[in-house]
């Protein structure tokens, strides 16, 4: 760990008292007042810390509330009756309050003088690291200026040990310490540094961006667990579309999700078009409250490289469904060595893809038996942003809106029997409630899911 602020006039410490700052109890959740009104009736030093503070002294709303404190986890265990520890690489308290997770971690030291607790780090990397400290250590070893800032429940004071006031007055996120140590102890900081830039709208101090080139590399080795968590802080916490590009940004993209990076360095336009629009529709969703998952999205961002596949084994003449299911499980395979997605919702993603040709085959039998499948509506969703691959595709999207307002008989009637795909003049057809036209037989049998 390095102890420099990275300059030598590293600022000492500066108390906020409340009068000249923003945050106000009343915007802190009652479950985190009353863990640290607790804790400071105890006879603890109690705060609240990280991206809370930073966010109330925005003026935003923080979605979860961390407190830092000098008593140990079992300590706090004793205190409260709802708290449970968890945790190996950091032990930590986590005090329940129904749906509600106040976590409690002991200040954290840095092992050098007389601490107790262990650390381990391997080959520059922190694997474990239970050394308690004083809150000065505490501040420095986290990541970001903005993140290490404390207020104090004692006596509503906001305490600035390395000039996290300076940097979210000048909307800036600046790592504590040498950026190139503190990116190799945890590359995932990298990560955190494109996210909190694009959720903020902060930029990234320029020594903190540097290393990305060079370390983004290490990504690659961090464990594919923790990229997933970090995914859906990214993607699914409603500033998606702005982590993506802000990632894209960083040349980071790349160690995540390679084959997207590659088409979209590629020149796709169609494909960008279609996971930005699949990024903004995810983040309204969760901005009206409504519920996402994690498939539908990471379906969007791997919808490329399995598209291909599939054309590409079925124009080498494989079968169409075991084309699909193949390019699907291929595609998943290599995803999970980078980002592990579990396997609960790869299913789910390899059933919205492999339904997707299924759309293009407009035939009584065959309509009847997709609109009944329990992934419809996913796969009805994902077919609509796929409008944005060319005028055919929203066509179809439009038809098969169309077909699930008539009614069931009324559709019957207006879908021919035969079997086989038929050209895109048929929807069209039904759509506007027309008899469909006669049957034409293209004049090439298509396999394809019209979206090349
Ligand atoms: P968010 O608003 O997304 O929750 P956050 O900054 O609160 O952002 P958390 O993952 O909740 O992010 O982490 C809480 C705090 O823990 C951070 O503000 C930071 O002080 C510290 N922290 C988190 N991850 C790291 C890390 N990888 N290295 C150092 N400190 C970290
Ligand atoms: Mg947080």
């Amino acid at each position: 760990m390095n102890f420099q602020t990275g300059n030598d006039d590293a600022p000492a410490l500066r108390i906020i008292p409340r009068d000249q700052h923003a945050i106000s109890r009343k915007s802190i959740s009652k479950a985190a007042l009353r863990v640290l009104y607790r804790l400071n009736e105890a006879g603890f030093d109690a705060y609240l810390v990280g991206g809370a503070v930073r966010d109330l002294l925005l003026g935003g709303h923080p979605k979860d509330f961390d407190v830092a404190t000098n008593a140990t986890p079992d300590e706090v265990k004793k205190l409260f009756r709802n708290c449970r520890l968890i945790g190996r690489r950091f032990r930590l308290a986590h005090v329940v309050f129904g749906p509600e997770i106040i976590e409690v971690a002991t200040f954290r030291g840095t092992g050098e003088d007389d601490t107790e607790g262990d650390r381990h780090i391997v080959d520059g990397r922190i694997v474990r690291d239970n050394i308690w400290g004083t809150i000065e250590e505490d501040a420095v070893r986290r990541d970001f200026r903005v993140n290490a800032l404390y207020y104090d429940i004692s006596d509503f004071s906001v305490r600035d040990y390395v000039g996290g006031m300076q940097d979210v007055a000048d909307r800036v996120l600046r790592l504590i310490g040498d950026p190139v140590t503190r990116y190799r102890e945890d590359p995932v900081r990298m990560l955190r540094a494109a996210r909190l830039a694009a959720k903020l709208e902060f930029r990234i101090d320029a020594p903190a961006a540097a290393p990305f080139e060079a370390l983004g590399p290490l990504l690659t080795e961090a464990a594919p667990a923790r990229l997933f968590d970090e995914s859906l802080k990214m993607f699914l916490g409603g500033h998606g579309l702005k982590s993506f590009r802000m990632l894209e940004q960083c040349g980071l993209l790349k160690f995540l999700f390679p084959s997207t990076a590659r088409a979209l360095e590629r020149g796709d336009h169609a494909l960008r078009s279609l996971v930005e629009q699949g990024l903004a529709n995810t983040d309204a969703r969760v901005i009206e409250g409504k519920s996402v998952t994690p498939a539908f999205l990471f379906a969007v961002l791997l919808w490329g490289e399995v598209r291909d596949h599939a054309h590409a084994w079925i124009a080498q003449g494989m079968e169409l469904s075991e084309a699909w299911a193949r390019a699907a499980a291929h595609v998943v395979g290599e995803q999970c060595q980078r980002v592990a997605i579990p396997r609960r919702f790869t299913f789910t993603m390899e059933e919205i893809w492999s339904l997707q040709p299924r759309f293009e085959q407009i035939q009584r039998k065959r309509v009847f038996r997709l609109l009944a499948q329990p992934r419809f509506r996913a796969a009805f969703d994902f077919l609509l942003l796929r409008a944005e691959e060319s005028p055919a595709m929203r066509e179809l999207g439009q038809w098969w809106a169309h077909a699930q307002q008539l009614p069931q008989d009324v559709l019957a009637a207006a879908l021919p029997a035969a079997s086989g795909p038929i050209g895109p003049d048929a929807p069209a057809a039904v759509a506007v409630g027309r008899p469909p036209r006669k049957r034409r037989r293209r004049r090439k049998p298509s396999g394809k899911s019209g979206s090349a």
